[in-house]
């Protein structure tokens, strides 16, 4: 572990305190930064190889440095222990990762504040949960259809017109066991080798690993603060190729809260209308986690766009059941059959259980989740104006007020050290978003994500679900490490 220069005898006092993170404390994973082989026209990043492998979340590990090599080599046992490429190049996910670390530093009964996971700190409306218990003690235990059971498919039809505006039939709808499926299903059925999928950054860290998975090409447009971390129409222009076969749009925005308005969304979807071969994934998962005046509008019903457009949403976030593990998809018959056969060789039906609860959920709550929704959200919405309110006062960290989800994203540019091999401008003695989450985990007890695991290294994510009294205390240390007169160039990082 590299060394911090202790700055205050207060703070000598807390570290002696305090266990000192340990070696088995790093993240056993090590990530990859993806290699960049080529820049093609129009100044794409298209990622071909994705060797050397370069491990960077909290350690900086190169996956040959640390055995990789030596594992797979064949062993005594004459066991081939080589991995399918396809997966061997995948990534851990990094959100997992921390939020796995924070826990297991927590248990060991460390001062840590974890504000890694993207989850909401509620529990699951009452009607959900009773719906739940209810179908265990009737004995709904069983397997449930394959697609996920008819009424909850006809319920999420009727919703999607109600709220959405868009009118599918049951067998279009393909319940899972989280978004996360139906996005990985969405993605393998439609995108393979010789196909590129265009996902911007930010992005959700599962996106480019699902497209590695599936053996087509991910092309990464890249957004910032200036652009508020959405994609222009001209960017999209200019990225599609005869090869592009998805775009992969989230909004509201795991990690920056961006939301994409009626206007933008618009002319995005007359470009992609333009190119028969170019599909739309259309993520909103965060749909009613929205703050005014922004407003959700579903991609597929612009003219043209619901024949190419899969949209996937679920019941993690708007309705706090992250646990109970189910997502669907809304898709054209011709895509749906296929989601459908694939989770049949996959995983079977959802749970018949959580589905169940679901369903309590839209026929109890009505529209957008009712009272207890509504109750979160506004929860949500003080929390983002406190934590941007005190992000704000940081010198150095820029942000934009996000327009939904619970995920504050601030660009941290001007504190990462140019003479570490950082941003340039910047003061601080951490060279990226790696290393300053680091710092951020080890000097002031606070779990972060590292931007660079949604592809934007200028930034880190906090996740604002957590209560007032956490929030609080997070962004007072926050505050107090990155304070200019101990966190400076040429401090001992
Ligand atoms: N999409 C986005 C943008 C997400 O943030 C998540 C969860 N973090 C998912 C999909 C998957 O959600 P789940 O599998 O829990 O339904």
């Amino acid at each position: 572990m590299p060394h911090f220069r202790r700055h205050s005898a207060e703070k000598n006092k807390r570290k002696q305190q305090q266990q000192p993170l340990r070696k088995n404390d790093e993240m056993k994973t090590t990530t990859t930064s993806a290699t960049t082989t080529r820049i093609p026209r129009n100044g794409r990043r298209i990622f071909r190889s994705r060797r050397p492998r370069v491990g960077v979340v909290l350690v900086v590990k190169n996956k040959s440095q640390s055995g990789e090599a030596a594992e797979n080599a064949p062993k005594a046992s004459g066991v081939d222990r080589s991995l399918n490429p396809r997966v061997r190049d995948l990534n851990e996910s990094k959100t997992v990762a921390l939020t796995d670390l924070a826990r297991t530093l927590k248990e060991r009964g460390e001062d840590v504040i974890g504000l890694a996971a993207g989850e909401p700190d509620f529990e699951t409306p009452d009607v959900c949960a009773k719906a739940g218990i209810r179908a265990i003690e009737c004995g709904k235990t069983k397997y449930s259809p394959n697609p996920g059971t008819v009424p909850l498919r006809a319920a999420i039809c009727e919703k999607l017109k109600r709220e959405n505006g868009v009118e599918y039939k049951p067998n279009e709808i393909v319940i899972s066991n989280g978004a996360k499926q139906s996005v990985t299903q969405a993605v393998l059925t439609c995108c393979g080798p010789g196909d590129e999928v265009i996902v911007p950054a930010p992005y959700w860290v599962s996106y480019p690993e699902m497209v590695t998975l599936s053996g087509a090409e991910k092309v990464i447009l890249k957004t910032d603060i200036k652009s508020n971390f959405l994609i222009t129409p001209e960017q999209l222009e200019k990225a599609i190729t005869p090869k592009s076969r998805m775009l992969i749009l989230c909004s509201p925005s795991n990690p920056s809260g961006a939301v994409y308005s009626r206007e933008t969304l618009e002319k995005i979807c007359e470009i992609v209308t333009k190119h028969p071969r170019l599909l739309v994934l259309w993520d909103e998962i965060y749909e009613h986690i929205i703050y005014a005046p922004n407003e959700h509008v579903s991609a597929a019903s612009f003219p043209n766009m619901w024949e190419r457009t899969i949209v996937v949403n679920g019941f993690s976030k708007s309705f706090a059941m992250t646990g109970w593990r189910l997502g669907y998809s809304a898709a054209p018959e011709y895509f749906s059959k296929a989601f459908n056969m694939l989770q049949s060789q996959l995983t079977s039906g959802p749970s018949s259980i959580a589905q169940e609860a679901a369903l309590a959920g839209y026929v109890e709550l009505g529209d957008k989740g009712g009272a207890p929704v509504e109750l979160m959200r506004k929860k949500f919405q003080e929390r983002r104006d406190y934590v941007i309110e005190r992000l704000r006062k940081i010198d150095g960290v820029a942000i934009e007020t996000p327009g939904g989800a619970f995920y504050a994203f601030p660009d941290v540019t001007k504190l990462c050290g140019g003479d570490k091999g950082g941003f340039v401008e910047g003061f601080g003695p951490v060279k990226g978003s790696d290393e300053m989450c680091r710092y951020l985990l080890q000097e002031a007890r606070v779990a972060l994500v590292p931007g660079s695991a949604f592809g934007v290294d200028e930034c880190i994510r906090i996740s604002y679900a957590a209560s007032d009294e956490t929030l609080e205390k997070a962004l007072d240390r926050i505050t107090e490490a990155l304070d200019p007169k101990k966190f400076k160039r040429s401090g001992s990082w």
